[in-house]
């Protein structure tokens, strides 16, 4: 695996690739890689010939008062994961590479609607800081796919939307939520958690898994779901941000012939936030 800093030494890579006729993935990181981003290179690999996996930890997706200082940055634990995993490049970009003109001059790329509700609200700017940061990821790298994590759900469909709606041509592939053995959902963030926090977490994930249940078996009072669970999860420690049953389509409330559902809860527990979803009945 090369580890690559410049766009020039990427752009030399990619055109050897370009002329073998070998097909390009990029999986996009900020680092502190854990068995969920490895399953996402597992999956690049199965879609195309070539794996390019970046590692930026983009400013402009945290607010004021977030963990960008902070967040955890391990480099030589995640070269050697993605050498194990046989990646073909580690792009490391400078701040410089992705921002030429700075971050305040910067083109902004911003999907409406689907970034109005939950994490959106939760994190105002958050997710034009996502769809911004994609955007030159995949402007710098031309794959002609992108491997993305069902996590963060709402993300993944935003990204979704901007490329069909920007036609850009290539192919988004979603991986499933790879899950601690007490199903906490892996996630960089969860070193935050001290513990005793971290012996609560799971519980997330079982009353996600409760509602969804519950959602099989025809329950369709959708707002009585939703308080109950958010009640419960207030009760078992955590500080709810907020818990739905939505189309899984397009995250809008369902009706009562819905088949195809996301249940999906963020919430804070000590100084970590914790995003999980489950999907049910979509194809
Ligand atoms: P991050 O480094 O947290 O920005 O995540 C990079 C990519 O990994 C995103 O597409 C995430 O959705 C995905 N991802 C994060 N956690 C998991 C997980 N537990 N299982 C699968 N994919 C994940």
């Amino acid at each position: 695996m090369r580890v690559i800093r410049d766009k020039a030494a990427l752009h030399k890579q990619l055109a050897e690739w370009r002329h073998a006729r070998e097909r390009v993935a990029i999986v996009p990181t900020m680092g502190n890689l854990h068995a969920g981003h490895l399953s996402l290179v597992r999956l690049a690999q199965q879609n195309a010939e070539r794996v390019v996996v970046t590692l930026f930890v983009n400013p402009t997706q945290f607010g004021d008062g977030e963990d960008f200082e902070t967040y955890p940055r391990s480099l030589k634990r995640d070269t050697r994961s993605l050498e194990e995993a046989h990646a073909d490049v580690l792009f490391i970009p400078e701040i410089d590479t992705i921002y030429p003109f700075g971050i305040e001059n910067a083109t902004r790329v911003s999907v409406p609607g689907l970034t109005e509700d939950f994490c959106g609200a939760c994190r105002p700017g958050h997710f034009d800081g996502v769809t911004s940061v994609v955007m030159r990821l995949f402007s710098i790298v031309q794959p002609e796919v992108a491997v993305f994590g069902q996590k963060d759900y709402q993300q993944q469909l935003i990204i979704r939307r901007m490329v069909e709606d920007l036609s850009l041509p290539l192919k988004i592939v979603i991986a499933p939520t790879i899950r601690e053995a007490d199903g906490l959902a892996m996630s960089s963030r969860n070193s935050y958690l001290s513990d005793e926090e971290r012996q609560i977490a799971p519980i997330l994930y079982q009353v996600l898994r409760e509602v969804a249940e519950k959602l099989q078996t025809g329950e369709r009072n959708y707002n009585r779901l939703e308080d109950r669970a958010t009640q419960s999860l207030a009760k078992s420690g955590f500080r709810p941000e907020y818990f739905a049953v939505r189309q899984a389509l397009d995250l809008k409330e369902p009706d009562l012939d819905c088949s195809a559902f996301v249940v999906l809860a963020a919430v804070r527990l000590g100084k970590a936030r914790l995003i999980d979803n489950i999907v049910l009945g979509a194809n």
